[in-house]
């Protein structure tokens, strides 16, 4: 368990993908952005959720942001600033190397950035003991690692003890209902390289509810890229909407489906924000957005 729980460390480590730098395409965009003044939002926006006992949903913000990953690397976010309410979904999107996981790295405090703040809850990361700031902040990676073990412990190996009760409704919830009775020994059912293999769009399913039980007040979630059949891709989708209503959820999304259902959409590129709204307002006013809509699957180059 130790060495997994070192595994999943290293993994959630904001290693990265070496992609190629950035681009200085930013003159002509100009016309077509349409940024939404960070100062325009609410600082909170509590309507609409509706929490698990106990959770508060927690709002998010970057303030003019400036980071690169060492001296001598290039400048990776570039005064970067967005809003995040508190409660629903906001989808982070653009092309590979845009800067969207380094949003999560920085988010985590697996780095700092040099210049600006990022606040959740009003309240610089920076000031936050670490503990409690990565007891809020779930994390759900693009390909989630299952346990060799029971489906109950690779559910459960973060939230030891939570009641039965919490763990069939986050089952419903994450639409895994379904694969627990199917299992013939349900939860208890070995999983995993020995077991019995889930498929991507059920590990990250999996994932989501590992990081659910844990109550977290803000999810960040790297949607998977594996091809997912229909019905896996409508579940998803669903499980996604149902736990932006009882906490925070920011998600780096590569499918159309899920950008779409999005309360708002951040568009990233070359470590900038170039445009927020929602699915119509981008379309309608942002280029690369159009474009990326286009190609219907937002996959990283890569
Ligand atoms: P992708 O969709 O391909 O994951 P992204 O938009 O998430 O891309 P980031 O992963 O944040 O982009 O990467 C932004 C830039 O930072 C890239 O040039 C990348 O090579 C660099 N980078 C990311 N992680 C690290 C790291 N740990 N150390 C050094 N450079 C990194």
């Amino acid at each position: 368990l130790i060495a997994f729980l070192l595994y999943l460390f290293f993994l959630v480590a904001p290693v990265g993908q070496l992609v190629q730098g950035f681009t200085q395409v930013q003159s002509g965009l100009a016309a077509v952005k349409r940024i939404r003044e960070i100062e325009d939002l609410p600082a909170e926006e509590t309507a609409g959720p509706v929490p698990a006992p106990g959770t508060v949903p927690a709002g998010v913000r970057f303030e003019s942001v400036g980071f690169r990953y060492g001296d001598d690397r290039p400048v990776v976010h570039h005064d970067v600033s967005f809003a995040v309410p508190a409660g629903g979904m906001t989808a982070l999107v653009g092309p590979s190397g845009a800067g969207k996981s380094t949003v999560f790295a920085l988010l985590e405090r697996f780095y700092e950035q040099q210049s600006g703040r990022i606040t959740v809850d009003g309240r610089d990361i920076r000031h936050w003991p670490l503990a409690e700031l990565r007891a809020a902040v779930g994390y759900v990676e693009q390909d989630a690692p299952v346990l060799d073990g029971s489906l109950r412990e690779n559910l459960l190996f973060a939230a030891p003890g939570v009641a039965e009760e919490e763990v069939r409704r986050v089952l419903a919830l994450t639409r895994l209902e379904d694969l627990a009775a199917r299992l013939p020994e349900g939860l208890e059912t070995k999983v995993g390289h020995r077991g019995v293999l889930l498929s991507g769009g059920e590990r990250q399913r999996v994932a989501i509810a590992r990081a659910l039980l844990r109550r977290p007040r803000l999810l960040l979630l790297d949607e998977a890229t594996s091809q997912l059949d229909a019905v896996n891709e409508l579940r998803l989708r669903e499980v996604i909407a149902e736990v932006a209503r009882e906490t925070t959820v920011l998600v780096i999304a590569h499918r159309l489906s899920t950008v779409t259902g999005a309360d708002r959409i951040v568009v990233m590129e070359a470590g900038r924000v170039r445009a927020v709204g929602t699915h119509d307002e981008l379309l309608d006013g942002d280029d690369l957005y159009r474009e990326l809509a286009a190609t219907q699957f937002l996959l990283p180059a890569t």
